[in-house]
């Protein structure tokens, strides 16, 4: 079972405030939930995590609201925008926001023949921004039963591995001024990669405040040999540190920690990165665990206000054929239901759903190996949502 970024069955919230019932569960409560579908799989999946939230909701006597909006690709074809004005606003307007996954195949889709800021993908940076999303939350745990799937070797994964990637979304080389030019007859492209102390600063704190309700430990990644911005981020993260004496800080090179993540991922817990190291290393991270198709994640705002969504792309590869793993979109949901409605029994009734069916030897084809029962994505969907055991149970 993972920790959740909170660690193991523990009633944690990110932003603290207060208990509701003495942390016993909470009162019958009403969540406005933006849906993004988007492309490919996306549509598919977030049926099935719908689908699981509506069995939450009538076991713990809740009740969810959707609104789905259009974004990437979908929205390209309707609107000539992959986001419009209108629909960034509904999810401004909502509780959270619960996303598939955009785009499609790079190489062979018209979305693709147009300036990059009307491309699918802009659609998500545009969202990321628009919602001042800076922290983004992406658990890699190795489920015991899908070890056989993880492409390291045993005594690499020994007792498995349980970490959360903390990446900063909204600044960094991905934000910086850009340009191409031509300068004496040659071709130049330039990236800038800017970083503040304060935006430095808010994703620390969150690093620390996760890995203390975990196992206490954060790795903070740069390239402070090469990089000024580096080195301001090393000196932000060990003022934030000081305030955190229960946690441990390490600094590591980002080359370091790429090899590192495939040599031993059992020596980390938290590791926090800006936003281009961020992203490959949660590529990484997520790869190692052998199976893309069951890895959440989160991106938060300074409040209670996030975006979910699974790890992985819209893989316009298998769309439609019944066979994407709907399950790293369900665990994305139980995180909605843990950081933006403060609801961790019914997060922990989501995860310990989708173990037992796991345990049970359901597989999607991704997942799937000897002796497991092959299914298709909505038929996992409803064994977890079938699962589901509310308070009484
Ligand atoms: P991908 O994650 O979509 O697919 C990679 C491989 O994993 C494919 O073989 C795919 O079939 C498989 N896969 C992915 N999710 C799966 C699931 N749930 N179940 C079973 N198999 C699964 O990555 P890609 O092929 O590099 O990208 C495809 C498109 O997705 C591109 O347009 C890319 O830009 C976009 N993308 C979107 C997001 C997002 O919306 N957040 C993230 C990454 C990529």
């Amino acid at each position: 079972m993972p920790m959740g970024v909170y660690g193991a069955g523990h009633q944690g919230r990110l932003f603290g405030g207060p208990v509701k019932n003495g942390g016993k569960g909470k009162e019958s409560m009403v969540g406005k939930i933006v849906t993004i579908p988007g492309d490919g799989i996306g549509p598919e999946i977030v049926r099935e995590a719908c689908k699981v939230l509506d069995k939450v909701g009538s076991a713990f006597g809740h009740s969810f609201q959707y609104t789905e909006i259009l974004m990437g690709g979908c929205s390209i074809d309707a609107y000539g925008v992959p986001l419009t004005d209108e629909a960034l606003e509904a999810a401004r307007q909502s509780d959270a926001v619960l996303l598939g996954a955009v785009g499609g195949d790079v190489g062979n889709s018209r979305w693709y023949d147009v300036a990059p800021d009307l491309r699918p993908e802009a659609g998500l940076l545009a969202i990321r921004k628009g919602l001042n999303l800076f922290a983004n939350i992406r658990p890699a745990y190795l489920y015991q039963e899908l070890a056989d799937a993880c492409p390291l070797k045993k005594e690499i994964i020994g007792g498995g591995f349980d970490l959360v990637i903390m990446r900063e979304l909204t600044g960094g080389l991905y934000f910086g001024e850009r340009h191409t030019k031509m300068v004496d007859g040659v071709m130049q492209a330039t990236d800038t990669l800017t970083y503040n102390e304060n935006e430095i600063r808010r994703i620390a704190v969150k690093a620390f405040e996760i890995a203390g309700k975990r196992r206490g430990q954060v790795v903070s990644v740069d390239k402070a040999n090469v990089l000024d911005s580096s080195r301001l981020w090393r000196k932000v993260v060990e003022e934030v540190a000081k305030g955190y004496p229960e946690v441990k800080l390490a600094h590591m090179l980002v080359d370091n920690c790429a090899m590192q993540l495939v040599m031993d991922p059992g020596q980390f817990d938290v590791v926090l990165t800006e936003n281009m190291f961020g992203d490959i290393l949660s590529d990484e991270a997520s790869m190692i665990t052998g199976s893309i198709g069951m890895l959440p994640s989160a991106s938060l705002n300074e409040a209670k206000f996030g975006m979910y969504e699974p790890s992985h792309g819209s893989a316009p590869d298998i769309a439609g054929k019944d066979v994407a793993n709907p399950i790293a979109t369900i665990l994305s949901a139980a995180m909605m239901l843990r950081y933006s409605f403060d609801l961790d029994k019914e997060a922990d009734a989501v995860e310990a759903a989708v173990q037992q069916v796991l345990s049970e030897g359901y597989r999607t084809k991704d997942i799937m190996s000897v002796g497991g029962k092959e299914i298709g994505t909505a038929q996992m969907g409803s064994f977890i949502a079938g699962r589901i055991k509310g308070p009484s149970a």
